[in-house]
């Protein structure tokens, strides 16, 4: 692995060591909804789901994927002369959908440029059926396959407090099956789940890198007003940890994480509007560059603490 400044393995760097040069994602919006909401999985979604979710920075989903990402490549190579990009299927759950419509949106984003797909989706919407469509398009076209899955916590108990309609069983199937296919798996994690506690995020480290993830996206909780978590965070049926502690969640994660995983945040962006609560009201990069601060000044990084795997008692 090669050394950064930074005290982890950023995403950043890895792409540039991937594809030669910086690499942009564009966000597609796609017509598609989420077995939690429509009664396959479960009702009501997680408490915590507030319907525009990750999507607000991207474009209507009436327009096409080819429309979304052709307005997107203009703008981005204008501004940052861009060269590649990612297409990011980014809302919802984006393998909840027919095959035959999966692979119809996926080979409209294969433009000229597009260097990799990014799907994002649940661990209980991975079938074989839609991972073939992948492994086809991949050959033909060269382009990169990332898949996204939202776990959020591995402690089943807050998985069912959250109403995820999966637990950790099905995430590490889906795991393996990408695995099969030698997917890239991007893994989203909440580190501020009211009822987890640090032993709870060493255990998430510890079985993102037993499984050998790709990479990390860390998050904090971002309550909104019409969510049943937003309901409980106004009835103070919860306590919110601190920012102070959330940072030290972090830096306990990533000491624990296996140096070889890409991070690709150590917390979320959001919208304020009808927010609750989002980030401690503090801005992601400040939060982002005090952890930055706080692991220099303990001269500490990424994987410090990963001797747990490949029988430590005999080491
Ligand atoms: S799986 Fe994602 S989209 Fe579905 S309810 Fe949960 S957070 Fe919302």
């Amino acid at each position: 692995m090669k050394e950064t400044v930074l005290p982890y393995r950023a995403y950043s760097e890895y792409l540039k060591e991937k594809y030669g040069e910086k690499v942009y994602k564009l966000p597609v919006n796609l017509p598609v909804t989420c077995p939690n909401r429509d009664g396959k999985a479960g009702t009501g979604g997680c408490t915590f789901c507030g319907e525009i979710g990750t999507g607000f920075e991207s474009l209507s989903n009436r327009l096409s994927p080819k429309e979304q990402l052709q307005q997107n490549m203009e703008y981005i190579r204008k501004r940052y002369k861009a060269n590649k990009f990612i297409a990011y299927f980014q809302n919802y759950s984006n393998t909840y959908l027919d095959v035959e419509l999966f692979e119809a949106y996926l080979r409209e984003a294969i433009l000229e440029d597009i260097v990799e797909l990014c799907i994002s989706t649940r661990p209980d919407c991975i079938s074989r059926e839609h991972l073939l469509v992948l492994d086809r398009i991949r050959k033909e076209t060269s382009v990169e396959i990332t898949i996204e899955l939202g776990l959020q916590t591995v402690n089943y108990h807050t998985l069912k407090k959250i109403n995820r309609g999966h637990t950790l069983g099905e995430f590490i199937n889906g795991v393996l099956e990408i695995k099969k296919f030698g997917f890239e798996i991007c893994t989203h994690l909440i580190l501020n789940l009211p009822w987890d506690d640090r032993d709870d995020v060493i255990e998430n480290a510890k079985i993102l890198s037993a499984l050998e993830i790709s990479s990390i996206k860390l998050h904090a909780l971002y309550l909104m007003e019409d969510t049943a978590m937003g309901k409980m965070y106004q009835n103070k049926e919860f306590e919110m940890i601190g920012l102070q502690e959330y940072q030290e969640r972090v830096i306990t994660f990533l000491q624990y994480l296996s140096p070889d995983i890409v991070v690709q945040r150590l917390i979320g962006r959001a919208p304020e509007e009808n927010a609750l609560f989002v980030n401690w009201n503090t801005s992601w990069w400040k939060i982002r560059d005090e952890i930055h601060g706080i692991m220099e000044q303990r001269n500490t990084r990424q994987g410090d603490k990963f001797n747990y795997l490949h029988g430590k008692v005999f080491r």
